[in-house]
């Protein structure tokens, strides 16, 4: 049968209310991808794969809540939707409300939003109002507006995003049989480890497939969870995570005690070492943000407070590095210039041989 998204594929598990009308890019039914050369780095006896959200249609998850999140409010008659965001939301948000014919407004944090983001809110449509301040003073005020005017918000704190992105975890399952044993992943605003573990539970109950420990990655310099309190100034390079007073903070935090599981945060040398081994050993480039979940496994392989053997791992890997290129480009050594002779190419080739 032909794949005609996510909330064709999982209705009877999504809770939606009758007057939903899907709006779908197709999204979801991404691939988990096994990474042994990366596995074979970290340490021996265990297996690792890699769910790779960046090939949604707007290339990271938030497709897959943004489809559930508008279907809804296009259903009860909606005529614009609003969100604060990092960059990928609203880029999704953007797209999707084009796709249902409603109107967007985005409001990100000036300057700290990376290029393939902005473009593809300002490509879909959207109207983009830059905040002089952070994400949470964004997130603050789209939750105001929309409730003193008709406006739909689709930040995760509404509750249709969580459904859509519950359809992770039941992917997951499906592919494998079973829960893994332990799921990585970043954690922001986090929706996605909320919707993860609601996923996973949803399913155990249903089909006995079992649940992960969880194990959820901060950035360091934006680790309120890690620390017990908001920081005022977050700050990392995972401009994606880059988030001090995470909405759904007690519920990742529940999610943690619940699951046996943890969250930690790793530095940003860290996340850019593990998106750098990630392209270098398996081909897959994911902005930095998405390779947090890893970072934070290698950062407790490392430690020695991770029994590896016989364990099944997938690790999340939420949004593709085509969206961040500036994070490689501002870094790079220009590739070299040579003359357009044979002998040239010949004697600068030489150690690749
Ligand atoms: C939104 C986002 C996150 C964080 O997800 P939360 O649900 O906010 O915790 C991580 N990585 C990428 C690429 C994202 O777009």
């Amino acid at each position: 049968m032909a794949y005609k998204g996510l909330i064709d594929k999982y209705s009877s598990l999504l809770d939606l209310p009758a007057h939903t009308r899907p709006v779908s890019l197709l999204e979801g039914n991404t691939p988990l991808i096994p990474v042994d050369r990366l596995s074979q780095q970290l340490g021996e006896g265990f297996e690792l794969l890699v769910k790779f959200e960046g090939l949604n249609p707007t290339g990271s998850f938030k497709d897959r809540g943004m489809t559930t999140a508008i279907s809804e409010a296009l259903g009860r008659g909606s005529k614009t939707v609003i969100c604060a965001s990092t960059g990928n939301t609203a880029a999704s948000a953007a797209a999707y409300a084009s796709r249902a014919g409603l109107k967007s407004i985005v409001l990100i944090p000036q300057g700290k939003v990376a290029t393939g983001k902005l473009s593809g809110a300002i490509v879909y449509g959207a109207q983009v109002i830059q905040i002089d301040g952070s994400f949470d003073d964004a997130l603050t005020m789209v939750v105001e507006i929309s409730e003193k005017y008709p406006i739909c918000l689709v930040n995760s704190i509404n509750p249709y995003r969580i459904e859509g992105q519950k359809t992770g975890a039941f992917e997951i399952c499906d592919t494998l049989d079973h829960a893994p044993d332990w799921l990585c992943l970043p954690v922001g605003n986090a929706g996605n480890i909320t919707a993860y573990w609601a996923g996973f539970k949803q399913y155990d109950a249903l089909y006995a497939t079992g649940r992960p420990q969880i194990l959820g990655v901060q950035a360091a310099g934006s680790a309120p969870l890690v620390l017990g309190h908001p920081v005022e100034n977050p700050e990392t390079v995972a401009t994606a995570i880059r988030i001090g007073k995470p909405a759904r903070g007690d519920e990742a935090l529940e999610t943690a005690l619940e699951s046996n599981g943890r969250i930690i945060a790793v530095s940003d040398d860290e996340i850019l070492t593990m998106q750098k081994m990630l392209a270098q050993l398996e081909g897959l480039w994911v902005e930095p943000a998405s390779a947090a979940g890893l970072a934070g496994l290698a950062h407790e392989i490392s430690a020695g407070k991770f029994s590896l053997k016989g364990q099944r791992i997938v690790a999340i890997c939420t949004g593709h590095g085509l969206k961040d290129p500036d994070i490689i480009t501002n870094a790079m050594v220009k590739p070299q210039i040579i003359a357009a002779k044979l002998e040239a190419l010949e004697s600068v080739i030489q150690s690749s041989l």
